[in-house]
């Protein structure tokens, strides 16, 4: 019978208020239990018997079951059996006038809230209906309770998971308590496998010491830094990533972590990897510190190491060497066949210097085609002078650039700690004084610094503003050499070599400042100065009657890069009114190199004018004989170091012959040079090779001694013509 529709009870209770089923088969003491709670907030529904109650159970949830142990149909405890086997959520009072203990016990075993006995007095059952109401509340609220606190431990969880940091603590030994899943993914241990495990098993053996320092020594709350790389598990070489550690003593207590006594502190640290940021902060500083195209330490990093050695050798008392390596010929190389070709040498040629070098020993790039060694640790001079020798010869092989053959060579300047310098700068410059003095030598050797080579160093820059005033001063004079044909001792040419009369120094050759010229840009300007000049002695020549007399002027690779070379050979011819086919051009092998199409076109023009070209130092340069045949070349010139090969007049000189017999079978003309001696002369006539320019014959000469020979010989021709022709060749040689 369900009573809550009872008109005594307001229809518009609030669904909240607890629901209570009574169950008595006596109406008498239904009643009155229903009278006794009707003015209270509750919702009452009534059960006559065991059937009816259980279905009412069905129906609805009650919170409370007020329950008769004896009725018609079934006993108060088969109703308790089926509310607890349905795990139906509701307290149940049990009112009984049994006597019985067993009734009682059979009851609160079911788990009965309370057991009482009939008749009970109206406070008892109040008292009690309400504590048990009130009991459900509370299990209601803690329910709930937990149920946030687990949804906000669930949180915690899921923020420290999901952190992108390693999250941990340790105990007060240094054994993991706890540790977030994402050391899982960072370095691959499963939770499981680092909980209770010291943290020293994920530290890099490297970075045990600083790791147990930084876990070791720290103010309770204090938090601190410490790097470390930690191992992955899968263990491979090189998977040890780098983490930024924040770690903070913590007191246990007051996280309510507290374990025995002695556990009071622990660490709670957090990982941060910092893997990607440090490889970054690597490369830039390795870039920093090391030349991109050598691979090499750069000047900077030499500096710094060169600096340690010399703080070493001072501690040690002993001596060091630094070395200053510059290629000869490299820019030759690199202007002729290119930035790539120039780099790809300059890469063979460090790797070559690197093979010589000790452990211990460093090579830097210094920029450019220098390059710097610093020796530590030197026994003697002889130490550093067997590395030189070891450069030099290493590097006189020939490279192979791409299939283009090059050979280079070295300039090795060497200074040594303590005597040579005390500090970095000082060694450095000097041994870069000592090379210069190298270069300026001829090249291809070494030298140990020497106080000696200060003036000369002093010298150069001097002599580099001295030739620029020689210019605008009029200090340059052209001399010329004349070119002998032997087999009628007649001059048939002359070469044009620039002289400078120096105010201080006297007469230089070309020899002594031209190189210089050519790396300080002077060589445009002394090459236009030179144009001129030429033609105005030409003129004066062809008064003399030299006009059949040809000019060969040298043609610097510069001069003829700069494009307009034709155009200025061909104005000056017009404007002195000399005909080009008295005029010949030198040029060297490696000019055709560069752009060769550019050269054959050049060299094209001034052949179409009538000027004629000659292969200067022929067999020394490195282009190869393919050029021969693109080029209208008219002369070859065998250059004097094949010349003074030649001591025996009946030997064989191989290279010689070869040339010769280059020259003939392209029918081209031959001029050998440096012909100082009777023996080399006889040898190359004797072979083929008839025209001749050298000391035998003579010396440069000025132009007025040029213009002295040459009438001399326009008169000697004239008297001859006078006599029989066949006494020619005499008089002439004699
Ligand atoms: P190069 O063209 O090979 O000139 C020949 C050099 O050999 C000259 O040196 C000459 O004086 C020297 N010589 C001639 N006969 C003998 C001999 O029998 N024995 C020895 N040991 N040497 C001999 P120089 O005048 O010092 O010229 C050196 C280089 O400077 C020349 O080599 C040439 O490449 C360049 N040069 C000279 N004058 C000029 C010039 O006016 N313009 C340009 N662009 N270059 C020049
Ligand atoms: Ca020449
Ligand atoms: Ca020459």
């Amino acid at each position: 019978m369900n009573v809550t529709n009872d008109p005594g009870q307001p229809d518009f209770l609030p669904p909240f208020l607890p629901r209570l089923l009574l169950v008595d088969d006596e109406p008498r003491l239904l009643s009155s239990l229903y009278e006794l709670l009707r003015d209270r907030q509750y919702q009452l529904v009534t059960a006559t018997c065991g059937v009816e109650a259980l279905e009412e159970l069905d129906r609805q949830r009650f919170d409370l079951v007020l329950l008769d142990l004896r009725l018609p149909d079934m006993s108060g405890h088969e109703i308790m059996d089926i509310i607890n086997a349905k795990a139906m959520d509701c307290d149940v009072i049990v009112m009984s006038g049994e006597v019985g203990i067993e009734a009682a016990i059979g009851a609160l075993k079911r788990g009965a809230y309370d057991y009482l006995r009939k008749p009970y007095s109206r406070e008892e059952l109040l008292k009690t209906v309400e504590n048990a109401l009130q009991q459900r509340r509370l299990a209601v609220d803690n329910q709930s309770i937990a149920e946030r606190l687990e949804n906000s431990e669930k949180m915690y969880r899921y923020l420290v998971d999901s952190s992108p940091d390693i999250i941990y603590t340790l105990d007060h030994d240094g054994n993991f308590t706890f540790i977030n899943d994402r050391a899982y993914q960072v370095l691959g241990y499963a939770r499981e496998e680092l909980l209770g495990r010291h943290y020293t098993m994920l530290v890099h053996d490297e970075d045990l010491n600083p790791a147990r320092y930084a876990f070791k020594h720290g103010e309770p709350r204090a938090s601190r830094s410490v790097e470390l790389r930690l191992k992955c598990k899968t263990g491979s070489v090189g998977s040890d990533r780098t983490f930024n550690n924040t770690l903070m003593t913590i007191p246990l207590k007051a996280l309510g972590m507290e374990g025995q006594t002695s556990a009071l502190l622990g660490t709670y640290g957090v990982a941060r990897d910092i893997t990607d940021r440090k490889r970054a902060e690597e490369m830039i500083s390795y870039q920093a510190y090391h030349d991109i195209l050598t691979d090499l330490p750069n000047r900077m990093l030499f500096k710094d190491r060169l600096g340690l050695a010399v703080i070493q050798a001072k501690r040690k008392e002993t001596e060091l060497a630094v070395m200053f390596v510059d290629l000869d010929r490299f820019k030759l190389v690199n202007d002729t066949l290119g930035h790539v070709k120039g780099d790809e040498l300059l890469q063979q040629a460090a790797q070559r210097l690197k093979d010589c070098l000790r452990r211990g020993d460093t090579l830097a790039r210094q920029g450019g085609d220098e390059f710097t060694i610093v020796l530590p640790e030197l026994r003697d001079r002889s130490d550093a002078k067997a590395i030189a020798d070891k450069f030099l010869e290493t590097l006189q092989k020939p490279f192979d650039l791409d299939g283009h053959i090059v050979h280079i060579s070295a300039s090795i300047g060497i200074a040594v700690y303590p005597n040579d310098g005390e500090n970095i700068d000082e060694l450095l410059r000097h041994a870069d004084i000592a090379m210069y003095q190298v270069k300026a030598l001829g090249k291809n050797g070494h030298a140990f610094y020497h106080d000696s080579m200060l003036d000369i160093s002093h010298q150069k820059i001097a002599l580099e503003q001295a030739l620029r005033r020689a210019l605008e001063n009029g200090e340059l004079e052209m001399y010329y050499q004349p070119q002998v044909d032997v087999a009628t001792g007649r001059i048939i040419g002359a070469e044009g070599l620039m002289r400078w009369n120096h105010p201080q120094r006297g007469l230089l050759s070309a020899g002594e400042f031209l190189p210089f010229a050519e790396e300080n840009g002077l060589m445009l300007p002394l090459s236009d100065w030179m144009l001129d000049a030429l033609c105005r002695d030409v003129l004066l020549w062809n008064q003399a009657g030299g006009d059949a007399i040809r000019l060969s002027l040298n043609l610097s690779p510069q001069y003829l890069d700069r494009g307009d070379f034709f155009e200025k050979m061909r104005g000056a011819l017009t404007r002195y009114g000399i005909s080009p086919a008295q005029i010949e051009v030198e040029i060297t092998e490696n000019i055709c190199i560069r752009n060769p199409q550019y050269a054959i076109d050049q060299l094209n023009k001034l052949c179409q004018l009538g000027v004629s070209v000659a292969i200067d130092d022929f067999g020394t340069g490195y282009s190869s004989l393919a050029y021969l045949h693109r080029f209208p070349i008219h002369t070859i010139k065998i250059d004097q170091s094949f010349v003074k090969e030649i001591h025996d007049e009946n030997g064989h000189y191989p290279v010689i012959l070869a040339i010769i017999s280059i020259a003939r079978g392209l029918g081209l003309h031959l001029v050998a040079e440096g012909v100082e001696t009777g023996t080399q002369a006889r040898y190359l006539e004797a072979n083929g090779c008839t025209t001749m320019q050298g000391y035998l014959y003579h010396r440069p000469i000025s132009l007025a001694s040029f213009l002295d020979v040459l009438r001399a010989q326009a008169q000697t021709l004239l008297e001859l013509q006078g006599r029989e022709p066949a006494a020619n060749i005499h008089a002439a040689r004699a």
